[in-house]
């Protein structure tokens, strides 16, 4: 079928997906009309997969009935419970299942990194991070050095890109490393930017760092079950993520880590240690001796949050049923066709912020109204009441992500034909 603007195209794309059945398998809110909202804010919080509620009802049920006997003796055992997350997340990370580990929220599994792999000495004592950091990155690094006793004014480098709001070229992000190496203890980039929707280059940066003799770093908030992810070939030292975007664990899901394997033995770099980084074997008979876990397993802290756990088992098992090439191949057709009928009809008020190249993004595309402020925030407004769900980031980005899991070509065309009309009758 040759591409046309018209919805009959969008709905035959959907007939023809063989991964549309998926959408069956989330929840998707209404309108107050009972029709369903075209949701595209699976980058802020993915939406609930219905087997969720069983799993975190069976949780429950095995708290009630069994109480403390859980731990050991529920049909998921809650000693373990994180395990059972290990091998979905080694396939999303691209890691083996002993560099991945589920624990805790993001920005408390980035300050858990630092610890261990901020190693200032010498004249090497700089974090290379971006300027457009998302705040909570920027605070962990900041408040991060400081309380070593480093001056985050001096230890922090803040990179730009050529313009501002821009997006970076590999290059000059690598031109800058190379240059800069000899004072860089840690390189702390994005894998895919919050705000841009851009796709770092992490193969690259990750060779150049290391090349450099610089650790590395990578933020994947919004990459992780969002594009393919090689960490364990890239080289890549540790990696932070959360549970609830592209995820879709639900709010305060149970986030993760990637320490590559030849750290896994590192018991000699600083941690801060708990009863759940230490030996499993002596675990509960409390040796005054902590013996961390070899691993990404061994920076565990505290036991794991089961009911926030519960629900990644759901999510997880249609990102295994289904695979994340086939979903990026998805993925990338949809945020396609979201570009191109952009380009069509919103030429003279929309720039598309993120990088058309498809290896320079996932599937969020960051538009900028080409109108004041304040008209471009009223539209986001009356998009969403007419329910069209996306976000709004200041200063003037909104932010639009077609997931392949559970959105369809018939969703990317509906918000475009509203943006359309919005923008031509404001
Ligand atoms: C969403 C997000 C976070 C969230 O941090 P939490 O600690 O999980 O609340 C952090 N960093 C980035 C880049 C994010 O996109």
């Amino acid at each position: 079928m040759t591409i046309s603007f018209d919805r009959a195209y969008a709905e035959q794309q959907d007939r023809e997906d063989p991964l549309a059945e998926l959408r069956a398998e989330f929840d998707i809110p209404c309108r107050k009309n009972g029709s369903p909202v075209v949701y595209l804010c699976g980058h802020s919080l993915g939406l609930q997969p219905k087997a969720a509620r069983r799993i975190l009802n069976e949780e429950l049920d095995a708290w009630s009935e069994l109480a403390v006997d859980a731990h050991f003796d529920s049909k998921r055992p809650w000693v373990s419970y994180h395990e059972q997350l290990t091998p979905s997340l080694a396939r999303l990370a691209g890691a083996r299942p002993s560099e991945v580990v589920a624990m805790n929220s993001l920005t408390v599994n980035l300050h858990l990194m630092l610890v261990s792999f901020y190693r200032p000495a010498g004249a090497r004592r700089k974090i290379l991070i971006e300027r457009r950091a998302f705040s909570s990155d920027r605070y962990a690094v900041r408040s991060h050095v400081a309380q070593r006793g480093i001056d985050p004014a001096a230890a922090v480098i803040e990179i730009e890109p050529p313009r501002a709001e821009g997006t970076f070229h590999t290059d000059d992000i690598c031109e800058l490393i190379a240059r800069d190496a000899k004072e860089i203890a840690l390189v702390l980039l994005p894998g895919v930017q919050y705000l841009t929707g851009q796709c770092f280059d992490m193969e690259r940066i990750a060779a150049t760092a290391r090349k450099h003799a610089c650790v590395v770093g990578f933020d994947l908030a919004h990459a992780i079950g969002n594009i393919p992810l090689h960490l364990h070939d890239w080289d890549v030292d540790f990696a932070v993520w959360c549970g609830y975007k592209y995820l879709n664990g639900g709010p305060g899901a149970i986030g993760g880590c990637f320490v590559h394997e030849r750290h896994a033995r590192a018991f000699h770099l600083p941690r801060f240690a708990g009863w759940w980084g230490h030996d499993k074997r002596s675990r509960f008979s409390m040796p005054d001796e902590f013996v961390p876990l070899a691993g990404a397993e061994g920076w565990q802290i505290s036991n794991p949050a089961v009911f926030a756990a519960a629900p990644l088992l759901a999510s997880f098992e249609l990102f295994d049923r289904t695979g994340i090439d086939a979903l990026r191949a998805k993925s990338i057709r949809l945020t396609g066709y979201l570009e191109l009928l952009l380009r069509a009809w919103l030429e003279e008020s929309v720039e598309i912020v993120t990088p058309s190249a498809i290896e320079a993004r996932g599937c969020q595309l960051s538009l900028r109204l080409k109108k004041s402020r304040d008209e471009a925030r009223a539209i986001h407004e009356r998009l969403s009441r007419l329910g069209y769900i996306c976000d709004w980031r200041d200063p003037d980005i909104i932010r639009v992500a077609p997931v392949p899991l559970y959105n369809g070509f018939v969703d990317v065309w509906s918000f475009a034909d509203a943006l359309k009309r919005l923008c031509t009758a404001a």
